[in-house]
């Protein structure tokens, strides 16, 4: 390897940086402009009870379309939203969009959001949640929030007052990606959780290996002691999901379900799932 290599090595590194910043800046900027431009729709991803299989809810996922990026995952535009302080305007959006589209869901089906722990911090959220469900419609009993290890981390009465504030409303709340977490277990006593999502990491290895089996078993027995209801994320095969079934898993989700459906194809996925597929659907007619 000689100097020169090297030295083209270090300007083809330096080159690579400046994209990958340049992309940063770019998408900081856009993304402030995004919520203006209606540039932000939500996907539902359905969840099944595991018991009957039929769809029990949906969950709200936020989808970012840019003109010339196209689609960014969420995965790299919400930290980036969660860093320069939008994340509220896009939750926002989220909630109302959702709610607009859940109240005329059939009254059986449920509707999941994910909020951020900085909706919590900024104290206007159980304001947001009640007029949101207020304008649209949308029983607080239908609604389940969802948030993560990292909210029930911020140590502050107030995150778990307006949790408490929000159950008093009649909204349920998720505790999401259980098991990618690094912190004590006591935030399970301390929040008054209705369900835990075990995240994909835990259950995909399930089926191979019997001590993430059993691993699996132990969290459900654990959630269920709580009195928590589980739900399977990320359950991409039938395998896998006759052994959650069997292990006495509540609610199944994961592309081996459905991967995440427009608004507009939710009435006919329940239609052809044997449900009844709420207002706004189109009558299905039967050629004599
Ligand atoms: P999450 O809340 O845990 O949502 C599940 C994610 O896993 C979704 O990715 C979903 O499409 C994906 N997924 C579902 N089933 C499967 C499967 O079988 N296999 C695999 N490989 N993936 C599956 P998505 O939509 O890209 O969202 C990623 C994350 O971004 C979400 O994880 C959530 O943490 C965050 N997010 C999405 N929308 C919002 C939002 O409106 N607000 C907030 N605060 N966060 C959001
Ligand atoms: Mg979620
Ligand atoms: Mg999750
Ligand atoms: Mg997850």
């Amino acid at each position: 390897r000689t100097k020169d290599e090297g030295k083209a090595g270090y300007r083809f590194y330096e080159a690579a940086m400046d994209e990958t910043l340049r992309r940063r800046r770019f998408i900081e900027r856009e993304l402030r402009a995004s919520v203006d431009m209606d540039q932000i729709t939500v996907a539902f991803q359905p969840f099944q009870d595991a018991r009957d299989g039929r769809i029990s809810g949906f969950e709200a996922l936020a989808r970012w379309t840019h003109p010339d990026l196209g689609d960014v995952p969420p995965a790299e535009f919400i930290p980036v939203a969660e860093r320069i302080g939008m994340i509220g305007a896009i939750g926002n959006t989220v909630l109302r969009q959702a709610c607009s589209f859940a109240a005329n869901w059939p009254a059986g089906v449920k509707l999941a959001v994910n909020l951020s722990p900085q909706q919590l911090q900024a104290g206007s959220i159980v304001d947001y949640v009640t007029a949101t469900l207020r304008e649209t419609g949308l029983p607080a009993e239908r609604l389940e929030l969802e948030i993560t290890e990292s909210t029930c981390l911020i140590n502050t009465a107030s995150v778990l007052n307006q949790i408490g504030e929000l159950k008093a409303l009649g909204v349920s709340i998720s505790l999401d990606d259980f098991g990618t977490g690094y912190s004590a277990l006591s935030y399970l006593l301390r929040f008054p959780f209705d369900k835990m999502k075990i995240d994909r990491s835990l259950v995909a290895p399930a089926v191979t290996d019997p001590a993430a089996r059993d691993m699996l078993d132990t969290i459900l027995k654990l959630a269920h002691v709580l009195g928590l209801n589980t739900t399977a994320e990320g359950v991409e095969t039938d395998e896998q999901a006759r052994l959650l079934t069997a292990l006495g898993c509540d609610y199944l989700q994961g592309f081996g379900i459905s991967r995440p459906l427009s608004a507009g194809k939710v009435p006919l996925f329940l239609l052809e799932a044997g449900q009844e597929g709420g207002r706004g659907v189109a009558p299905v007619t039967t050629a004599a």
